[in-house]
Formats: C-alpha cells, sequence, structure tokens
C-alpha cells in the first residue's frame, strides 16, 4: 500500500523547477532519466517556454520507497487564477522554489498569497547554492519578509527550509555543512516529514473531487481529481453529483494515474492519489464523483466568470486562404468545441452570422494563447 503526499510546486521562470523534478526523477530510479528529459522538453508547452509562464497544471509523480509524490504545477498568471485555487485545493503543502541569488519574484506573488489564504503551510526550497554569487540567508530574510506581507500566519511563518543545488542533486537543511557531493534525500525527507499524508479510507465509499480537466484525443474529456476515499476502479458506475446539484450516472470507461511524467492507463486508485478519470460526461472542475449508493457533495470550487469578449471569424479578406489551412467556418467551430472541453473558463456563443463565434476568455493572456494555439496548428 503507497502512502501518498500531495503537493504543489509555486516557482518564478528560470529559479529550476524543471531541474528540480527531473533531478527528483533521476534520483527516484523509477524511469529511464535520459528517456524522460528528452520527452519533457517535447512535452512542454512551445508557448510556456517562450511567454515564460506556466500555462497548464501538469502532474508529475515520483515514487520514493513505499512513498508516492504527486507534484502539480501551478499556472503563474492572474488569468489562470481559477485554476490555480482548483489546484492548490487538491494538495497539502507547496513547495516554494526560490534562487539563492534572485530571491522571490513579483511575479510569484499571486499564487503564493493564495496558498497562504488557503492555510497551506509552504516548504521553501532555496535553489542554486552552488552559484559564487548566492546569498541563500539574504534570500531566506526575503521570503519571510514577503511572507509577512501576505499576512502569513506564525505556523507558515516558520516554514521549513530546504537548501539545493537542483543542477547537481543536492540538497541539505543546513547551508553551512552541505553535502555538495550528495543527494536530494534531505528535501524528500523533508516533504515526508512536513507535509501531511492524507487521511484516507480506501474502504470507504468512494469520494473524489475534480480540480482541472485535460483533452485525450482519441477519449475527448478526462477530469483530474483527488480522490477523498474509497476506491476507484475502471468499468465501475459511478455518480457525478454536478454543480447545479443535479446527479447523472456515469461509467469509468478508464482510468489514468500519473508516473513520472506520463499518464499511464490503470485498473484501480485509492483514496490519497490525483488521478484522471474518462467517461464522465461533460464533467467540470468542483464535481463530486461519489459511490451511487452513498451520495456525497463536496464544497463547490468556484470557476472564473470570462471578462472579455472577442469575435473569431473566418477570414474574409482579399488575402484568404493564403496563410492557414483551416479556414472555413465548420473547421473553426471543430476547433473551439475541441477546447471547450478542458478550457474551463471558455466560453463560446454562436451570432447571427454563420461565420463569426463570439468567444469569451479570462483576459487577455487567456485568449491570445488559444488565438496562438490555433494559428500554429495552422487556423487563420
Ligand atoms: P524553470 O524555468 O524554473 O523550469 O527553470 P529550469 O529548470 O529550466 O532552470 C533554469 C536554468 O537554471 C537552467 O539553465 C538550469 O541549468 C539552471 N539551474 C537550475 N538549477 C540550478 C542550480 O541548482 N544551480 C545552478 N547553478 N543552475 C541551476
Amino acid at each position: 500500500m503507497q502512502d501518498f503526499r500531495n503537493i504543489a510546486i509555486i516557482a518564478h521562470v528560470d529559479h529550476g523547477k524543471t531541474t528540480l523534478v527531473d533531478g527528483l526523477l533521476k534520483q527516484s530510479g523509477t524511469i529511464a532519466a535520459h528517456k524522460e528529459l528528452q520527452d519533457r522538453a517535447m512535452d512542454s508547452n512551445d508557448q510556456e517556454r517562450e511567454r515564460g509562464i506556466t500555462i497548464l497544471s501538469k502532474c508529475t509523480s515520483i515514487a520514493w520507497g513505499t512513498h508516492r509524490i504527486n507534484i502539480v504545477d501551478t499556472p503563474g498568471h492572474a488569468d489562470f487564477g481559477g485554476e490555480v485555487e482548483r489546484v492548490l485545493k487538491m494538495v497539502d503543502s507547496v513547495l516554494l522554489l526560490v534562487d539563492a541569488f534572485e530571491g522571490p519574484m513579483p511575479q510569484t506573488k499571486f499564487v503564493l498569497n493564495k496558498a497562504l489564504q488557503l492555510g497551506l503551510r509552504p516548504i521553501v526550497v532555496i535553489n542554486k547554492v552552488d552559484r559564487p554569487d548566492s546569498r541563500p540567508d539574504v534570500v531566506v530574510d526575503l521570503v519571510f519578509d514577503l511572507f509577512a506581507n501576505l499576512g502569513a500566519d506564525d505556523h507558515q511563518l516558520d516554514f521549513p527550509v530546504v537548501y539545493a543545488s537542483a543542477k547537481h542533486g543536492y540538497a541539505g537543511l543546513d547551508i553551512d555543512t552541505l553535502d555538495t557531493e550528495g543527494n536530494l534525500d534531505a528535501l524528500v525527507e523533508t516533504v515526508l516529514r512536513h507535509v501531511p499524508a492524507p487521511a484516507a479510507d480506501a474502504s470507504a465509499p468512494l469520494r473524489m473531487q475534480l480540480a482541472t480537466l485535460s483533452y485525450n484525443e482519441y477519449l475527448g474529456r478526462l477530469a483530474v481529481g483527488r480522490i477523498y476515499e474509497g476506491t476507484i476502479r475502471q468499468g465501475q458506475e459511478v455518480a457525478l453529483v454536478r454543480r447545479d446539484g443535479t446527479i447523472s450516472k456515469c461509467k469509468v470507461s478508464k482510468l489514468f494515474g500519473f508516473d513520472g511524467l506520463e499518464q499511464v492507463g490503470i485498473e484501480e486508485a485509492v483514496g490519497g492519489d490525483i488521478v484522471a478519470v474518462a467517461g464522465l460526461q461533460g464533467a467540470l472542475p468542483g464535481e463530486t464523483v461519489c459511490h451511487p449508493d452513498h451520495i456525497v457533495s463536496m464544497p463547490l470550487i468556484e470557476i472564473d466568470e470570462p471578462t472579455v469578449t472577442m469575435r473569431f471569424m473566418v477570414n474574409n479578406s482579399p488575402f484568404a486562404g493564403q496563410d492557414g489551412k483551416y479556414v472555413t467556418s465548420r473547421q473553426i467551430k471543430a476547433r473551439l468545441d475541441r477546447e471547450l472541453e478542458h478550457n474551463v473558463s471558455l466560453r463560446v456563443e454562436l451570432t447571427q452570422t454563420a461565420d463569426a463565434f463570439q468567444v469569451s476568455g479570462r483576459g487577455e493572456l487567456h485568449l491570445s494563447v488559444l488565438i496562438e494555439t490555433m494559428r500554429r496548428e495552422g487556423y487563420e
């Protein structure tokens, strides 16, 4: 029986999140490190690298002895604030990763603030302590001041600190006696010690809450969430308690767990774990999945309403057809429908003309990411 920990990671771009997760994956020995690193570079969203922020919340899962640590990425922009909040509700702590020279950056404040408000007690990882210009003591003080400014309580202010070099694969609790030939055990042990293990009874009736959506080309919408209690099995009948209070019966047509950076098909999963489920027709974040004979409804998580609206239309200029390969309204509609399967705060409405759609999103960034994704796919 595995013993779970669920944490989110908050980091400013370039402070070493990818390197740290890769280092943990390598040292945990669950997968061939080289393959993982290659996959990772290919998998990560191009626009995330270019824009320097996380757009999608991805889950990485690391097996460490009998423990399994699920690490969820947090989107780094206020346009994705609803997503941030939903992701943070799925975890029991956060790792705040900070560059030992630069210190905490204003861009991480938004997510950190949400984590503190939700009562999570972060673990602070001071990374890149191998840098000759690193100033770990100063940076810890800056983090403390930031926590205080954000209204952290005494417990949160008393955060554990781990000093690390993700690049060289070592970590320790005391900056003066760091073993530069060592490993990342001190970080993992800190997570195991400070993050509460989910108190979940695998034999209780199923209770799971959905936090985010993802999309699979063959299976359509996948609902990702945390199992709070009980066991979920492939093929099982479940009840889905909808946002409007209605209940629908669904079948778990496929179940995925996370292993390293991959989603892998599994037969069953137990309380405490984070899984992706196919077959929950039209499921939305915040909804509860439970046993049909034991209906429970978990407190809803708010979904942010759109704030910006624009029209997506067929190119009717003299240059139409020169820039892309998907140009018809049918193609645009099919693409937007697919996006609606997982882009939670997006709305699409038909207009009076057949070749225009009214698309609403959380902000300029939210919409521009979609527009740029579609452009790169060949939509004009
Ligand atoms: P991310 O944007 O947070 O995912 O950052 P990356 O993991 O891509 O790292 C950004 C840069 O910092 C890369 O060039 C890494 O090699 C470097 N880096 C990451 N961790 C360390 C570290 O512990 N020490 C040093 N010196 N460089 C690091």
